[in-house]
């Protein structure tokens, strides 16, 4: 890793950062970049060439344009390089490799109860990264670095998990000193929450919104902000804690001290213990049929998650929320329960639409989101591996 002095070289990093992580979004013409960006056409073009020249870009076919003429599009070369993510789970942990498109190129994964203590996961989790390169063909100089993703809260900054519930073998573990030990490449530490959101935005895949929470539906209620493509992580880095807005000040006691916590109501676990049901398939089934009994469920559930939501839109005044998570089943359904409760329910939806949106991540998002970090730093010209292949 060098760092780059002069005013030159970082406003030449800049502007190559400012282009790639456009062309990661979607692929993208030279003539449209140069409007996007407000660069010159000339500029865009001198950039984009050495991005080809260095194999870092490609272009690719045509795009229809009413005019009839075909720009040629540009996108990123996938192979380039190469991610390791390690996802830290309760119940598994996942070594993982993607190429530069986040797509998953090889995971390995195991029970994490089969650990009896963190030394000895890390160290499967170093002898895994090793095998799994070798066997690729892949060798630490194509790697830009190793993103790890834990469940909260953690300290990001200085690489360490802090005491997240039901994970107390991993308390105040320093594991990105640890796993650095072991590589001589760039490692980062991050909260599972926010790697979904940043896998999302980077994806392109809803669009171009302002200020959009992510939000996270699993075990527990979890969010993150993005505002203008940047995470906002308050004053700690603990920022996002929806599933302990309280929806009821008298409502029943959270382990967090708080009482009437959105988790303790909207949660999966939640509703089963409430209304007694085993697959929520069934139910989201029996709703569309018109049953009143399944019906009613799905109207408890937005009831609980607009109350939560609505306090989130007029605190932080959002353009959208994407959901995460355990209730993506046929989520049409709860999708417009929710935004009629969200719209009828906040000031902002007066002055400017709302979008709420299921989230696009595909199967494996949990696992893959774990490189987020490292390949946004990559795209971000900031991590400058001397070592690196031409
Ligand atoms: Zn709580």
């Amino acid at each position: 890793m060098k760092t780059n002095g002069s005013n030159a070289n970082t406003l030449r990093n800049d502007n190559r950062a400012l282009l790639l992580h456009r062309i990661r979004r979607q692929p993208v013409s030279r003539a449209q970049l140069a409007k996007e960006t407000g660069m010159s056409k000339s500029a865009v073009t001198m950039i984009t060439n050495d991005l080809i020249a260095e194999g870092q870009l490609r272009e690719i076919g045509t795009m229809e344009s009413r005019k009839g003429r075909k720009p040629i599009l540009l996108d990123i070369v996938p192979d380039f390089r190469y991610a390791v993510g390690v996802s830290l789970h309760r119940k598994r942990i996942q070594v993982l490799i993607t190429n530069l498109k986040a797509e998953l190129v090889g995971c390995v994964e195991e029970h994490t109860e089969r650990f009896t203590s963190p030394e000895v996961a890390v160290g499967w989790i170093c002898r895994t990264i090793r095998q799994e390169l070798e066997r690729r063909r892949i060798p630490l100089s194509k790697v830009v670095g190793i993103g790890i993703s834990s469940p909260g809260p953690l300290d990001y900054r200085e690489g360490v998990i802090l005491t997240p519930p039901n994970f107390t073998m991993f308390h105040h573990l320093p594991i990105v000193s640890r796993i650095r030990d072991e590589f001589p490449l760039p490692v980062f530490l991050e909260n599972n929450a926010v790697l979904l959101a940043m896998a999302e935005y980077s994806s392109g895949a809803i669009g171009d919104y302002r200020n959009t929470l992510f939000v996270i539906m699993s075990h527990g209620i979890g969010s993150c902000l993005i505002r203008e493509g940047q995470v906002f992580r308050g004053s700690g880095g603990f920022a996002g804690e929806l599933g302990h807005i309280s929806v009821d000040p008298d409502g029943r006691p959270c382990p967090c001290g708080n009482r009437g916590c959105l988790e303790q109501y909207a949660t999966m676990a939640a509703l089963k213990e409430r209304f007694g049901f085993e697959n929520y398939a069934d139910v989201v089934d029996a709703a569309y049929r018109g049953e009143g009994a399944a019906m009613e469920i799905l109207e408890y559930q937005a009831r609980y998650l607009a109350a939560g939501l609505v306090s989130a839109v007029n605190l932080f005044d959002l353009d959208a929320i994407v959901l995460y998570g355990e209730f993506n089943y046929r989520p049409e359904l709860l999708f417009s329960l929710l935004s009629q409760r969200i719209h009828q329910q906040s000031l902002i939806t007066r002055v400017h639409p709302v979008a709420v949106l299921p989230s696009q991540l595909g199967p494996y998002a949990d696992a893959v989101s774990s490189t987020a970090v490292v390949l946004n730093q990559h795209f971000s010209q900031k991590l400058i591996n001397t070592e690196a292949p031409a």
